[in-house]
Order: C-alpha cells, then sequence, then structure tokens
C-alpha cells in the first residue's frame, strides 16, 4: 500500500508532535495510533530527557493499547509515526497485535544522517521493523517530509553535541 493524502496528514501531525519534543528538550519523534473508522485514538512524542529511555511514543501507544482497545481494535488500527519503530518498539507493537505501521523517516535513513552529522552511535541495532516484526504491513518513507524531520533531527544532534543554533 502506498501512502495516501490522509496517510500524509496523520503523519504531518506526527512531525508536529516530533517538533515539539524538541522544542521541550526531548528528542524529535512523534507518533499516534488511529482506529479503523479513522479516528485519532491517543498521540504522544518523545519523553526521555528525565532519564527513562524507554520512553518513545510508539512504546507508549503499544501499551495504552493494551487497556483501551480490544485485539479486533488493535488488528485494524494503524499507528503513524515520525520515525521507524526502534527495536523494542517493533517488538511492543507486533507483541499487542496491532496493525499497520505508516512512518515518515526509516532508521535507515536516520542512521546514515546521525552518522554524516558525527552524533554518536546508538545502543541499539537499527534494524527495520520487518526484521523485527515480519507480519506488520509497514508503509514509508514519506519523501514529502524528509527535509523537515532531517531538520529536527539535525538541531537535536547539534544540541546533544554542544554547537550553537544556525
Ligand atoms: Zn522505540
Amino acid at each position: 500500500m502506498s501512502l495516501s493524502e490522509t496517510d500524509l496528514s496523520h503523519l504531518r501531525r506526527c512531525v508536529e508532535l516530533a517538533r515539539e519534543g524538541l522544542e521541550d528538550g526531548d528528542e524529535p519523534f512523534g507518533s499516534l495510533l488511529v482506529d479503523a473508522k479513522g479516528k485519532v485514538r491517543f498521540e504522544d512524542r518523545n519523553r526521555v530527557k528525565d532519564g527513562d529511555e524507554t520512553r518513545h511514543p510508539e512504546f507508549e501507544i503499544a501499551r495504552w493499547s493494551a487497556s483501551h482497545l480490544t485485539a479486533e481494535e488493535r488488528a485494524a488500527a494503524t499507528v503513524y509515526t515520525s520515525g521507524e519503530h526502534c527495536p523494542m518498539c517493533s517488538a511492543a507493537h507486533a507483541w499487542m497485535g496491532l496493525g499497520r505501521i505508516v512512518y515518515a523517516v526509516s532508521s535507515g535513513q536516520l542512521t546514515e544522517w546521525r552518522a554524516g552529522w558525527g552524533a554518536a552511535g546508538s545502543p541499539v541495532v537499527a534494524l527495520p521493523i520487518s526484521a523485527v516484526a515480519p507480519d506488520v504491513p509497514v508503509d514509508g518513507p514519506a519523501p514529502e517530509l524528509e527535509q523537515e524531520m532531517q531538520e529536527l533531527h539535525h538541531a537535536r544532534v547539534r544540541r546533544d553535541l554542544g554547537q550553537a543554533g544556525e
């Protein structure tokens, strides 16, 4: 399945959430869950700045879905995210039986960008969702949002490296 206008509009909201995270001192990642009727049921953004490095929005979505959706609703839901799920979040998504994932930027793209900027490596291998959760339908990336996400991630890396903003 390719990306529809509806997909892009949900992804744009994820980018807004990512920007909100960055501006609040967190990392630029945002995600939301849309049910089978197209209604946004839950949204969140990265919240790791206080020390809990597992507070990824995709992980929060998986945990939220455990107590708020039935198994049928989870399978019919779509999770939109500014950045492809990390292995932890891919696993949580699959364990909860959630449905399709749509991302704006792939883990491979982000890894390549970060390496080019001289950012620190990740403690977790940037496996694609399909390597962790092969039965989950996945769509992305969205070239329309690439530049904006690249700017947000670059700003984060400059902050981490203590470089002045441009
Ligand atoms: Zn994650």
